[in-house]
Formats: structure tokens, C-alpha cells, sequence
């Protein structure tokens, strides 16, 4: 196939068929965030690539290896975002929302760009509903954020997932354990990868999340994080797991845990996929505290914490579970013409029909009634109606709906105001079936 009618490599449409699931899990997400005090915040795809090497930190590998990065004819280095926290973190401290009302939290959903290999789950350009919380410190701000994707994938019908939590200490304790890393790596160097001897000297605990499997192996026996916490980190993650507790929310720890990015400090989390038949251990999405982010963009002092969730894994989640999922909006009418007159008519009664919030439809390719009714169908139309000569000279048409073959008879004056109250009363009738 000719490279121009080819999506490039790791990225993908998403066609009319599955938009709607896209619009829902991010509407049903942006609620969730709003009901916790999130409000929507939207950045540039494209920021300075100082940012992220500052901000993600240039020892990991989305930093080292997985940036789409490019000079612009202003000879400026520009990086498409990987991440959506570093960018929304430069936005709230350039327009002053630091230094307003704290905590400051905002919500977003964005698309991600990463050059990594392409498979189920995984692209190079992907999308990411994530929330930031600044200006909060305590073990309750990093429990009511996990909440929020514990209220979130209650909302979809996400199930079969758990929560690992993990704490990577702050500044101090971690110095403490980079040293024990240090020490226990050296006695594997021959066997670590060349990009890890890099993080050997920078940070050696980017080698606990090396993709190369010898590394990873090798990881699975060094030393943990949460044996090495100072009391305040030990006291704050005591209290993130008994609150959590209290509002029934399980987690399991994972010691070794520590997130691809450079920000984190003190909680970790990961909301991982466990779900027979999808890929093992499919990370759906994660988070944490990150102390130090906003003074290392230039900021002030300021705590934060936040997670991302990959919308397309979690779709991907939803549909190998077949949780039910919202249908498409269809077509409500579709009114078939047979005349000019008619047609003309048409035209006008479907202006009036939409300006009634009704989806509708009538032929504008110039096609027969039969073949008209024909594209109805494909379309599932959920009404239809033929409007001619006839029903012009009665004033009266007659709707029909699809699925049960149901004829409903409407003045053509009073169709849009009395077909928009037919289908709110249907609706209810449906509801109240529904809970008897
Ligand atoms: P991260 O920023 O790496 O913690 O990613 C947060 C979430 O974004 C992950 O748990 C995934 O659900 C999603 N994600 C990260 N990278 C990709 C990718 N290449 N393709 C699809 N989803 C991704």
C-alpha cells in the first residue's frame, strides 16, 4: 500500500464506529474528576524539550529513548508530549494557578506520544485521562486520588483490576537507598544492560524499571523501597493504606514498584489489568506524589501528586470483559421522500426536528424510496416515515419504528414538538420497566 494512505507506524484511527466510546470513557472521566474537584485543563501537544528532560527526569527511558523530538525552523528543540504532568504543572505555575486557591487540581485528557514498539496496547500515539493535585501534602490527598479511579472504573464497569501501592520515600531516605541499589547492582554489572550502566552512575533506580528482561530479572531480588523509608515517609504511607482501608478500597503492595518517571516521591500506584485473556499484568494506568516537580520547573515548594490512565488500554479492558457499553446516538428519523414537493418539504420539517434536539435525516443523494429506505436501514435509523403527495394533502404522517415494526400516526404541523415529547415518554416507559 502506498505510504500516503497508511497511518504512520503505532498510531491509529479511531473511526465513527468506536469515537463514541472515546467521548464516553472521557465525559464519564472528566465527571468523575469534576465530583472530587478537578477541573479540565488543556496544553499544547508540542513543548519545550527541556521540560521533560527536566520535568520526567533524563535518565528514563521516555526521556532517552521514546521522544519525538525536532528542531523547528526557529532552531528550537520541540518535544511532542509523553506525558501530560509535566506539561500541566509549566501551565498552572506560568498563569499564576500556584498561587491561588491551593490545592489547585485539574483534570485533563490528552494525547501522548512515545517512539516505542509498536503492540496490543501499547502505540506511539495514545491518550491519557490524568488529574494533578498541587498544594496538598497529606496522605489524604494521594487516598483521595486513588478513590477517584476506584469511583471512575465503577462508573464504566471496570472490573477484574487491582491497585498496587508502593512508597518511594522522599529526597532523604531515598539517598539512603540508592546506595544499598548501588551496592547491590555493582555485583551485577557484567550482566546489566550498556543503558543501565549509564543509570548506574545517574540513578540506579531506573534499572528497577528496565524493559530488558536480564535486567529485570536481576531486579526482582534487590533491595525494596519501603524497607529503606525514614519515619515521616513511613508514617505518611501507613496513613495513605489505612485510609484507603476505611472507604473499602483494597491494594496490594509491591515493594519493587517504583514508575518509569523521575518526579515521584513518597506514594506510587499502579492500577493494573487482571483480566484472563488480555495481556498479563496490562498496566491500565498510574501515579503518585511528586514533591519536588514544581520547584524543579523553577516553581516554589509546592507538594502535588496525580495519575494518568491509558484510555485505549482500558477500552481495551472494558470490550475483552464485554462490559456493557453505551451504543451509538443512531439516526432518530429518517424521513423518506418521494416528489419534489415532498423533498422540499423534507427539508424544512428536519430543520425543525433538530432544532428540537432530534437526529434526523432524508435523502440527499437523490435516490428512489426504495433505495431511501434501504440506506434507513443500514443506518439503523430507529424511526422512519415516507413523506409524498399524500401525506402533504392529510397533514398526517406516519412514523415507524424499526426494531418492532410499531406505527405511530403525527399531524405533519405538530411532528418536531410532538415526536420530541413521544420519545421522552418512551424513554421513561423503558426506565421504569427497567426497575420493576
Ligand atoms: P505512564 O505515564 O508511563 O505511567 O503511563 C500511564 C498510562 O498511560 C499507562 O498505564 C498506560 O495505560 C498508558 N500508556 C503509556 N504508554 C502507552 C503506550 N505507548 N500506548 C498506550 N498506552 C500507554
Amino acid at each position: 500500500m502506498p505510504l500516503i494512505t497508511q497511518a504512520v507506524r503505532g498510531t491509529r484511527d479511531v473511526l465513527p464506529t468506536q469515537t463514541y466510546l472515546y467521548r464516553y470513557l472521557e465525559e464519564t472521566a472528566l465527571q468523575t474528576a469534576r465530583n472530587f474537584g478537578y477541573h479540565e485543563l488543556r496544553t499544547p501537544v508540542f513543548e519545550h524539550t527541556e521540560l521533560f528532560e527536566r520535568g520526567v527526569g533524563d535518565t528514563t527511558d521516555v526521556v532517552q529513548k521514546e521522544m519525538y523530538t525536532f528542531l523547528d525552523k526557529g532552531e528550537r528543540s520541540i518535544t511532542l508530549r509523553p506525558e501530560g504532568t509535566a506539561g500541566a504543572a509549566r501551565a498552572c505555575l506560568e498563569h499564576g494557578l500556584l498561587g491561588g486557591a491551593l490545592p489547585c487540581k485539574v483534570s485533563y485528557i490528552t494525547t501522548c506520544y512515545r517512539y516505542e514498539k509498536p503492540q496490543a496496547g501499547r502505540y506511539r500515539e495514545f491518550s491519557q485521562f490524568g488529574v494533578e493535585c498541587f498544594g496538598a501534602p497529606t496522605p489524604a490527598a494521594d487516598a483521595e486520588m486513588i478513590s477517584l479511579v476506584a469511583e471512575y472504573f465503577a462508573a464504566i464497569g471496570l472490573e477484574n483490576y487491582r491497585i498496587e501501592l508502593n512508597s518511594i520515600g522522599c529526597p532523604d531516605c531515598r539517598k539512603v537507598y540508592l546506595d544499598k541499589l548501588r551496592e547491590y547492582f555493582d555485583r551485577h554489572t557484567a550482566e546489566l544492560c550498556t543503558t543501565c550502566h549509564d543509570r548506574m552512575a545517574k540513578n540506579p533506580m531506573r534499572i528497577l524499571d528496565c524493559k530488558s528482561p536480564v535486567c529485570g530479572e536481576i531486579a526482582t531480588q534487590a533491595p525494596a523501597t519501603l524497607e529503606h523509608l525514614c519515619d515521616d515517609c513511613d508514617t505518611h504511607f501507613a496513613q495513605v493504606q489505612h485510609l484507603l482501608t476505611s472507604i473499602d478500597t483494597p491494594f496490594t503492595l509491591n515493594s519493587r514498584m517504583v514508575r518509569g518517571l523521575d518526579y515521584y516521591t513518597h506514594t506510587v500506584v499502579e492500577f493494573v489489568s487482571e483480566l484472563e485473556g488480555l495481556q498479563s499484568n496490562l498496566v491500565l494506568g498510574g501515579g503518585g506524589r511528586y514533591n519536588g516537580l514544581v520547584e524543579l520547573l523553577g516553581g516554589p515548594s509546592m507538594p502535588g501528586c496525580g495519575f494518568a490512565l491509558g484510555l485505549e488500554r482500558i477500552l481495551l479492558h472494558l470490550q475483552a470483559a464485554a462490559t456493557p457499553l453505551p451504543g451509538r446516538e443512531n439516526c432518530e428519523l429518517y424521513i423518506a421522500t418521494q416528489g419534489e414537493q415532498a423533498h422540499a418539504a423534507a427539508f424544512n420539517l428536519a430543520a425543525q426536528l433538530r432544532a428540537e434536539g432530534i437526529a434526523t435525516q432524508f435523502d440527499i443523494v437523490g435516490r428512489s424510496l426504495k433505495a431511501q429506505m434501504k440506506y434507513a436501514d443500514k443506518i439503523d435509523a430507529n424511526y422512519t416515515c415516507v413523506l409524498g403527495d399524500s401525506e402533504l394533502e392529510s397533514g398526517a404522517v406516519r412514523l415507524k419504528n424499526m426494531q418492532t415494526g410499531t406505527q405511530h400516526a403525527f399531524k405533519l404541523t405538530d411532528l418536531p414538538e410532538e415526536f420530541a415529547h413521544f420519545l421522552v415518554q418512551q424513554a421513561h416507559e423503558e426506565l421504569t420497566a427497567m426497575y420493576e
